[in-house]
């Protein structure tokens, strides 16, 4: 499929390529590095190197050396992986030239959020309790990117254990969003989102257990989708709360997006919850169009969200219509409570998870007198505020005498919510919405009021909940330059669907993501906006 799509835009790929050798060559001379390469998504990148204009190598150094000049005002990376990420680069190298089969992703750098395991390498969580973790096994994830000959450029940082919306609850320092260093990427997965925005790699994984991939990709301009509960497989992905984690890919395009869902997804036998299904084609039908098809559009949902937000919404809708298909209106009536029960679920789930780490079996220990006091020492000084807040709600409302109070009342309105979900899906394709109900916000402006920090994932759990696959696409910016991001959720399994109306709503809005704001990180190639005209990345 890969080779497919390759040899589609080799011709394409090769102009560019030929134009970058000479150019690239010059500027690797003068600089160092071949930051223009950056520039170029994963399926242009893709095409030029099996036209064989560029070498995997080469990608890989391109990236690395940008990583090198801009992580220190990102901090998008946790671990780099430097050597390790030329050496598999130069063996793809010598595969291709040797005529070998080479994967999908065949020399095209990715990053991994450090909640999915490395073999030998860090694996943190983004926590001092694992601090010291070299975990021995790959993910099925990872295992299946590398399978795929993928570079895995380094791991990012996240919200310790994937809890948090901006990437602020990292034990190790906050990420900074590309668009506008003073403000949040977003989170959990706000590491992964940031490094796709900086174009420091073309493609990211995330997990997402309530919005952890799709907010932070709106918040960052990029894509990001979250696949069918049970698609990907969880082996190796560090539990936060299990019924709903599931990891997913970050791309800056819908089809780059697509390319790294379809190489990480399908049955696993060592994940009990995997889907065994054979994995529908998400890349044949891509520019299928959305003629006929019927776009839900939520009644409940656009008060509270910020004017910028709502018009994208809007636009996005009109746009479809435009396009052919329907736009019908439905009800998702229990989505409100959405909040309140995910943050029961998905804290008591947390609650018994993170029981493991206990200071005998691996990651950080205490000491202490007795078992209990080095236990109680270990997971006072390994675990940050917000993964204690959650251990504390999760294991009272486990608790005799309140589990069916909370608990049991949660999991009855999960039920509802997946009720209204097969109601609306009796009328429509897809649903869109926002992602989030605001664009990117300043560092510090929600870290001491964690219920301001929860109602950003008020858009984003209702699809958690129900399993279903969800994605966010940039749709435009808001008022300050800010991108926003627009959410589309499909019926169990049919990620088919959802990347077809992404990629006709991508198309026809014809809006490139760019940082370019003053204080931004901007690509390769655009210069930085003038801070008086406030000049945006429109095309
Ligand atoms: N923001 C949500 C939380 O804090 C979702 C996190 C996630 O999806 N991993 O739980």
């Amino acid at each position: 499929d890969g080779e497919a799509v390759g040899r589609r835009l080799a011709s394409d790929g090769e102009a560019v390529g030929r134009r970058l050798a000479s150019d690239g060559e010059a500027v690797g001379r003068q600089a160092g590095g071949h930051d223009e390469l950056t520039a170029y998504d994963a399926t242009r990148l893709g095409a030029m190197l099996v036209a064989g204009d560029v070498s995997a190598e080469q990608v890989t150094r391109a990236h690395l050396d940008r990583i090198a000049a801009h992580d220190s005002d990102i901090h998008a990376f946790l671990t780099v992986l430097g050597d390790e990420a030329i050496a598999q680069a130069r063996e793809v190298d010598r595969r291709r030239a040797a005529g070998e089969v080479v994967g999908r992703l065949a020399g095209i750098p990715v990053a991994v959020k450090d909640v999915l395991c490395t073999r030998g390498l860090p694996t943190t969580c983004g926590s001092r309790i694992l601090e010291e973790h070299r975990p021995p096994y790959d993910a099925t994830v990872v295992a299946r990117l590398r399978a795929a000959d993928a570079i895995v450029l380094g791991k990012t940082n996240l919200d310790e254990f994937a809890m948090g919306s901006s990437t602020e609850n990292s034990a190790y320092g906050v990420t900074r969003n590309p668009w506008d260093l003073g403000r949040v990427p977003g989170g959990s997965s706000g590491g992964s989102s940031a490094a796709v925005a900086a174009h420091f790699a073309p493609l990211a994984i995330g997990t997402d257990t309530g919005g952890s991939i799709r907010q932070p990709a709106a918040l960052c301009g990029v894509v990001g989708m979250k696949p069918t509960y049970g698609r990907v497989s969880r082996y190796g992905l560090i539990a936060f709360a299990s019924s709903l984690d599931q990891a997913g890919p970050f791309g800056r395009t819908v089809a780059d997006t697509a390319h790294a869902y379809a190489a990480i997804a399908g049955h696993d036998p060592m994940d009990s919850t995997s889907i065994p299904e054979p994995v529908g084609d998400v890349l044949t039908g891509l520019d299928g169009g959305v003629e006929g098809l019927h776009v839900g559009v939520v009644t409940e949902t656009l008060d509270d969200v910020e004017p910028g937000v709502a018009g994208r919404v809007r636009e996005g809708a009109e746009l479809l219509g435009k396009l052919g298909a329907e736009i019908v209106e439905v009800s998702l009536p229990h989505a409100r409570y959405g909040i309140a029960a995910y943050y029961l679920i998905a804290p008591s789930e947390a609650s018994s998870n993170l029981a493991r780490y206990d200071g005998v079996r691996y990651g950080l220990r205490a000491d202490g007198d007795t078992t209990e006091q080095m236990m109680a020492a270990t997971r006072s000084a390994g675990f940050g505020d917000e993964v204690i807040r959650r251990i504390m709600i999760g294991t009272y409302a486990l608790s005799a005498g309140y589990y069916d109070a909370y608990y049991v009342s949660a999991q009855r309105v999960r039920t509802l919510i997946i009720a209204d979900y097969r109601q609306a899906f009796a009328r429509c394709d897809v649903v869109l919405s926002p992602t989030s109900p605001s664009t990117a916000f300043e560092i510090g402006a929600k870290t001491d009021d964690p219920l301001a920090m929860y109602l950003n994932d008020v858009f984003t759990v209702p699809a958690s909940l129900a399993g279903l696959p969800a994605l966010s696409m940039p749709a435009g910016v808001d008022e300050a330059g800010l991108p926003v991001g627009v959410q589309l959720v499909a019926p169990l399994l049919d990620e088919p669907v959802l990347f077809t109306v992404a990629q006709a709503l991508e198309t026809e809005i014809g809006f490139e993501p760019v940082p370019s704001g003053a204080n931004s990180v901007h690509p390769p190639g655009r210069p930085r906006a003038n801070a008086q005209t406030g000049e945006q990345g429109h095309r």
